[in-house]
């Protein structure tokens, strides 16, 4: 293969530019970056082996840190999987995970610092950016006899050719930056700082981590301490599984580094919980929910980065979607068996009765912590639901899920109080007895809900509504009316409402109103006929003239809007107009009527009120230029 230069992806190049420049401060976590990467790739190859043997390295699977202070260099050397050509350019010269690159483009001015990067991201390899002004890969892949070095000074290209490595794996080499403690680069060759490092960030790596620091020439020839302390090549890390210590003597430091060893997260995670399943089937886990949700949480392929397996402390594979539902899917962590065969495959998980086991375990324990966490701290709770609040809803549509425990969780913007939500629970905990269903109400916008004209009776007699917004609340209450604490939930805008009030009009009387207003109804009903099935007057407005409702059972218009949006056919229904028998308008049309029950005028303000039920709702009107002409129209009339 030739010798050739290459072009970064473009947002390689912003990214480079924003580590070479960066100001971050922690400036160690580099070293942290490339331990992890290095660990990938031994967890890799041990994999690799587990089918295919030869694979395997003959020397145990490791990591080797080389400092050297006169050339200021320093090396980061695994025996792991290791890259082809074709994998450094596609690894190391482009950036694969789409929120990431979508943050980039929307960076375009992002200049010097960049911390919510680093947090949101860890941004891996490119972190050695931060302290190196050159970095060199020499890497040769498991099973492969060729070798390739990779290198860049961080400018927009990087340089490939043929090389020679003795064994498989990859060598990193990074020409360090000079010292500059006030910009937060310490001596990266120097051994109690890369000793410190190492104990802080990588102390559970599941691999030795080895330190050489070759001696100046001078301080060879001190003699025989030396020698001695040469011999002394045990690992600088303790390599304890984090998750068979118990939590009592693990520090929350601790959990924390472990967290963003996993995850790459270098945010705080909003909660951890260790939890074991004794019986039959015996594992531990430990389990992390983040702080803030990725940017990809709502692509496909982060459907599963969450959960790694291991087998009796051997790591078994990523991204286990077998652990986690899809509603879970924001948790991350570690699930380790003691019973799974090492050999286990993807396919064997989907059926196998531990990993079910395990599964209800799992969830079991972090719908309770989330449980436990709403009542020790609703404020905290509040900023997990914030995130990952619709994502949980999802849980909402399995048939086979518990919703109740789902249900217990969820929050929701109130009529109540429009400064903060309410919990479902404590809703229903407010009902009064006679009031027989849980009242909501959906669409795109809390402040389009809170002044729709369904409300008004509601608001007339104290009854409180929760204003739904997410796009997931019109699945699942539309998918299957469930019921919570044996109430069940009833849209204000979807069938007839009866809330029953001494104060209201008996029965004779809606009747009268009725007949008095049938023939009105009647003529506004034929000049809507294209656009509403049904013209009734209204027991839910107060103040406005008119709304639209849907049947029970009708698909909102938000739901057919986004059932459409996915390619799915929906039958056109239309909805029923409700008109305000007590409002003005109505008053004077019917006198209009009888004065003359084919005035031309009629129809006009039929299609108003049309316009105006539709427009009280935020929907969209399909002609919006008659509607505007008409009024015009009228409103020079009445001027
Ligand atoms: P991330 O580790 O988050 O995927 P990086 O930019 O750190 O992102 O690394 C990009 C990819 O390069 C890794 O996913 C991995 O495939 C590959 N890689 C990095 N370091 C090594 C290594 N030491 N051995 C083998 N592959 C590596």
């Amino acid at each position: 293969m030739p010798t050739e230069t290459r072009e970064f992806q473009a947002e390689v190049k912003k990214l480079l530019d924003l580590m070479i420049h960066s100001l971050y401060s922690n400036k160690d976590v580099f070293l942290r970056e490339l331990i992890s990467n290095a660990s990938d790739a031994l967890d890799r190859r041990r994999f690799a082996g587990l089918t295919q043997a030869d694979l395997l390295p003959t020397e145990e699977l490791g990591i080797r840190l080389v400092a050297d202070p006169e050339a200021r260099t320093l090396c980061i050397e695994d025996n792991g999987i290791g890259m082809t050509r074709d994998e450094l350019i596609e690894n190391l010269g482009t950036i694969a995970r789409s929120g990431t690159l979508e943050f980039l483009r929307n960076q375009e001015s992002a200049k010097g610092d960049s911390p919510d990067l680093i947090g949101q991201f860890g941004v891996g390899f490119y972190a050695s950016f931060m302290v190196a002004d050159r970095v060199v890969v020499e890497s040769r892949k498991a099973g492969e006899e060729k070798a390739c070095t990779w290198s860049t000074d961080g400018s927009g290209e990087y340089e490939l050719e043929d090389s020679q490595l003795d064994a498989a794996g990859t060598r990193i080499t990074l020409h360090l930056k000079d010292v500059d403690i006030d910009g937060g680069i310490k001596d990266y060759t120097d051994e109690w700082e890369l000793k410190n490092i190492v104990k802080r960030f990588s102390d559970f790596v599941s691999y030795p981590v080895r330190l050489t620091v070759n001696k100046k020439e001078e301080e060879e020839k001190e003699g025989e301490d030396e020698a001695a302390a040469a011999l002394d090549d045990s690992p600088i890390n303790s390599m304890k599984a984090i998750w068979t210590r118990p939590a009592s003597e693990v520090s929350d430091e601790e959990y924390k580094e472990f967290y963003t060893h996993i995850t790459h997260d270098h945010q705080e995670p909003l909660l951890h919980l260790a939890t074991a399943l004794e019986g039959t089937f015996e594992a531990r886990a430990l389990l992390y929910i983040p702080g803030l949700a990725p940017f990809d949480l709502y692509h496909r392929e982060m459907a599963h980065r969450g959960i790694q397996l291991y087998v009796r402390r051997v790591f078994i594979m990523e991204e286990c979607s077998d652990l986690m539902p899809d509603y879970l899917r924001f948790v991350k962590g570690v699930v380790d068996s003691e019973d799974l065969s090492l050999n286990v495959s993807r396919e064997m998980l989907q059926q196998d009765r531990q990993i079910q086991a395990i599964r209800k375990h799992l969830v079991k324990k972090v719908l309770q912590s989330l449980s436990d966490l709403r009542k020790q701290d609703e404020e905290k709770y509040l900023g997990f639901w914030a995130q990952f609040g619709p994502v949980l809803k999802e849980g909402l549509l399995l048939f086979e899920e518990k919703k109740d425990r789902i249900l217990d969780l969820v929050y929701s913007a109130s009529t109540r109080d429009d400064s903060k939500l309410t919990a479902l629970d404590d809703y229903v905990e407010r009902m009064p007895e006679d009031q027989e269903a849980i009242y909501y109400m959906t669409g795109t916008s809390r402040d389009v809900l809170a002044s729709s004209p369904h409300l008004e009776a509601f608001k007339e007699k104290g009854v409180e509504v929760l204003l739904l917004t997410d796009p997931v609340d019109e699945v699942w209450l539309q998918q299957m009316p469930p019921e919570y604490k044996e109430k069940r939930f009833q849209s204000v805008g979807k069938g007839e409402i009866d809330l029953q009030d001494e104060s209201e009009k008996d029965e004779a009387e809606t009747k009268e109103e009725e007949e008095a207003f049938k023939d009105l109804i009647q003529a506004i009903g034929s000049a809507v006929q294209n656009e509403v099935k049904e013209v009734r007057l209204s027991s839910r407005l107060k103040q406005s003239p008119s709304c639209l409702v849907l049947e029970d059972g009708d698909l909102s218009p938000q739901l057919e809007a986004m059932l459409r949006q996915a390619g799915q056919e929906v039958p056109d229904h239309k909805p029923i107009l409700e008109l305000n028998p007590n409002h003005a308008i109505m008053k004077k049309l019917q006198g209009l009527f009888e004065a003359n029950g084919t005035d031309p005028r009629i129809s006009n303000y039929a299609s108003l009120l049309f316009g105006q039920a539709v427009l009280a709702e935020g929907g969209q009107l399909t002609d919006p230029a008659a509607f505007t002409q008409k009024l015009s129209e009228l409103m020079a009339e009445a001027i």
